[in-house]
């Protein structure tokens, strides 16, 4: 082993002693920063794994849903299909039965009143199949006006009834690249919850907003409002606060909104009522339909 040299010769020992010193301190200094910048990773990767998981138990709760959904919506749709095909004889014979008891005041009372039954089972059936149906959005360009013109003149008669004022901020020129047939039923069943809402008479607006990426549709009525319980709820297929109600409609509009890439919400207007906003991008539908 050499000796050590200094430029004049050898180095003391306290001088040695005093590098391995400092070397040994540097190492421990390293060392901890090591072990610093490791729990920190530690910390951070415990903090994904918990956001992770929590996501994960989110999608699991949602695809379980989704299938319950799926087997409920199979059975539904095979009941409706049934009653259907069972309702279409039954109205025959009771137009042929109405027919017969011409002038008869007594019994076409009867009779006025299973057609009211039948009517609302027909409208029963019919959100159920709307639930249930599988199918894709055949897409068009049609005019937002348009849409709203044709469900108001088809409400009219209820708008009148029940003393609502109806105000469309509606532009001409907004269009939208959507399946008509399933927006209608959506917006359709947006005005309906909104004329239920107003047994005594009120206001509705209808207002359409052209956004970068679509259009939104907002129903707004000056009912009771939302509380807090049905808000969270309304959606859910089969709630419903009406003695007379299938609870499917605003599942229904989630549904046409989902199958359009788009979204609905709620909210409770300041001035009193509620107010639903649905969202339909009309880029990526646009697309979707050219790939
Ligand atoms: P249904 O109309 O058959 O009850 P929906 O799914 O359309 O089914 O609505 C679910 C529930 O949401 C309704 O029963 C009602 O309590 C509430 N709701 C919907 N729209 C409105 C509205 N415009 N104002 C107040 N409550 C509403």
């Amino acid at each position: 082993m050499s000796e050590p040299h200094t430029t004049d010769g050898l180095i003391s020992e306290d001088t040695m002693r005093l590098d391995r010193s400092a070397d040994l301190q540097a190492v421990l200094e390293a060392w901890h920063a090591a072990t610093l910048r490791l729990e920190k990773t530690h910390v951070a990767l415990q903090e994904e794994v918990s956001r992770l998981t929590t996501e994960l138990e989110k999608k699991n709760r949602e695809l379980a849903r989704k299938n319950r959904l799926a087997d409920l919506g199979q059975m539904a749709s095979h009941v409706a299909h049934e009653v259907r095909n069972n309702l279409v004889p039954v109205s025959l014979y009771l137009s042929l039965l109405k027919r017969r008891l011409d002038g008869d005041d007594g019994h076409l009372d009867v009779v006025a009143k299973i057609e009211t039954g039948l009517t609302s089972l027909d409208t029963t059936v019919s959100d159920l199949l709307h639930f249930t149906s599988e199918r894709e959005p055949q897409c068009d360009c049609f005019d937002v006006r348009e849409l709203v013109d044709d469900i108001c003149d088809t409400l009219a008669p209820q708008f009148a009834a029940q003393g609502i004022e109806v105000e469309l901020d509606v532009p001409n020129d907004h269009r939208l690249f959507a399946d008509r047939h399933m927006l209608r039923r959506a917006v359709m069943n947006l005005v309906i919850n909104a004329i239920d809402a107003m047994p005594d008479g009120g206001e509705l607006l209808v207002t359409s907003v052209q956004t970068a990426d679509g259009v939104e549709i907002e129903v707004a009525d000056s009912g009771d409002g939302l509380a807090d319980d049905t808000r969270s709820r309304a959606f859910e297929p089969f709630f419903t606060t009406k003695a007379t109600g299938t609870g499917l409609g605003l599942a229904i509009v989630e549904r046409v909104a989902d199958a359009h890439g788009g979204c609905i919400s709620s909210t409770n207007c300041a001035q009193g009522g509620a107010a639903f906003t649905l969202r339909i991008p009309t880029q990526q539908l646009a697309s979707r339909a050219a790939a």
